[in-house]
C-alpha cells in the first residue's frame, strides 16, 4: 500500500501494546476494502497520555482505537462520550470530527454480534458471566442493551460482582455473588449461556479455565469465552466435548474492530479479512 499526504490516519494508543493484532486486522481489512487509510501503532505510556490527545487533534487522525490502560483515564480529555461508552464506562473507540473528539465503545455491540454470527440472539434469556473487570461490564451492557432477562456475575471478590450489578439497577435483574456460592451454582443450573470474563485459559497458561460445574448445566447452554489466545481454549474444548455450543472471543475482537472501523469510515469492514489476519497473527505470536 502506497502511503500519501491524502492517507487518513487512524491508530491504536495503549501502554505497552505487546503483541496487539489490531494494526494487522485493520490494515487487512482497509486494504480489502480499497480505503486509502493506514492504522498506527501508537504506544503512548500513560503520563503522556494528554499529549497523545493533543498530537490526535493537532495531527489530523481521523481516529484512534484506545486499550489498557488508557480506556477509562481518557474520558477526561474528549469533548464528548457517546452513550455506548457511558453504560461501559470506558472507551475503546474515538472518532475525530472537526477537531472534536467523541469517544464511544464498540466492545459491548462487538460482544452481541458475535454472538449473532454465531446465530445465537439473548433477547428472554439468562446469563451467568465468570468475572467482574472491565470485560464482563462490556458484555453485561451488551446483553442488557440485547434484551436478555437476567445476568448473574460471578466473581472470587463478591464486592467486584456487587460494583458492575448495581451499574445496571433499574434494568433487568443483574446480580453480582461469589463464584463459590450456593446462589451461584442455583444461577448456573438455570442459565441459557456461560461467560468466561476472566483471563483464565489465555496463552501461556493454555490448560485453566473458569471451575464450571458441568453437571448442573443445561445442555442446551451456550459456553462463551472471551479469550481470543488461543482461538480455541481450553473450556471451548470442555464445552464442546461436552455437547455444548461454543463461541470463542476472536468473534468479539473482529466484531469490535469492525465497529470502529464503520464508525471512521461508514463503510463495513470485511469479518472474514479481519479474522484471517488475526488468526494470522496469533499463529506468529504463538510459535515464537
Ligand atoms: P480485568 O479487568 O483485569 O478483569 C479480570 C477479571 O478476572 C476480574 O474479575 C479478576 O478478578 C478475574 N481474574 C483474573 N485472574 C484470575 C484468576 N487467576 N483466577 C480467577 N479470577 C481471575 O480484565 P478484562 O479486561 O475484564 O479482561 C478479561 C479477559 O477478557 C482477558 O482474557 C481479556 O483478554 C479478555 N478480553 C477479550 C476481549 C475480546 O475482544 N475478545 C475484549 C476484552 C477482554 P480480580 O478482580 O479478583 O482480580
Amino acid at each position: 500500500m502506497q502511503i500519501t499526504t491524502k492517507t487518513q490516519k487512524v491508530g491504536l494508543l495503549g501502554w505497552p501494546l505487546g503483541h496487539s493484532l489490531s494494526p494487522a486486522m485493520h490494515n487487512a481489512a482497509f486494504a480489502a476494502s480499497g480505503l486509502d487509510y493506514v492504522y498506527l501503532p501508537l504506544s503512548t505510556p500513560p503520563k503522556l497520555l494528554p499529549q497523545a490527545v493533543a498530537g490526535i487533534r493537532a495531527l489530523g487522525f481521523v481516529g484512534v482505537n484506545v486499550t489498557i490502560p488508557h480506556k477509562v483515564a481518557i474520558m477526561d480529555y474528549l469533548d464528548e462520550i457517546d452513550t455506548s461508552a457511558k453504560l461501559v464506562g470506558a472507551v475503546n473507540t474515538i472518532v475525530v470530527k472537526e477537531e472534536r473528539l467523541i469517544g464511544y465503545n464498540t466492545d459491548a455491540g462487538g460482544y452481541i454480534h458475535s454472538l449473532e454470527q454465531a446465530g445465537i440472539t439473548v433477547a428472554g434469556k439468562s446469563a451467568v458471566i465468570f468475572g467482574a473487570g472491565g470485560a464482563a461490564r462490556a458484555v453485561v451492557a451488551g446483553l442488557v442493551g440485547a434484551n436478555i432477562d437476567s445476568v448473574t456475575i460471578g466473581a472470587r471478590d463478591q464486592s467486584k460482582a456487587d460494583g458492575i450489578a448495581q451499574l445496571f439497577a433499574g434494568t433487568v435483574p443483574v446480580n453480582g455473588v461469589a463464584w463459590d456460592s450456593s446462589t451461584f451454582a442455583a444461577a448456573l443450573s438455570q442459565t441459557n449461556l456461560v461467560v468466561n470474563a476472566t483471563p483464565l485459559g489465555m496463552y501461556p497458561a493454555i490448560a485453566s479455565q473458569p471451575s464450571v460445574p458441568w453437571e448442573l448445566l443445561q445442555q442446551s447452554v451456550v459456553i462463551s469465552d472471551l479469550v481470543y489466545n488461543p482461538p480455541i481454549t481450553s473450556f471451548m474444548a470442555e464445552g464442546t466435548r461436552r455437547g455444548h455450543t461454543v463461541v470463542g472471543g476472536a468473534g468479539m475482537l473482529i466484531e469490535q474492530g469492525a465497529l470502529a472501523f464503520e464508525l471512521w469510515t461508514g463503510c463495513k469492514a470485511d469479518p472474514q479479512v479481519m479474522r484471517q489476519a488475526l488468526l494470522a497473527g496469533l499463529d506468529a505470536i504463538n510459535k515464537n
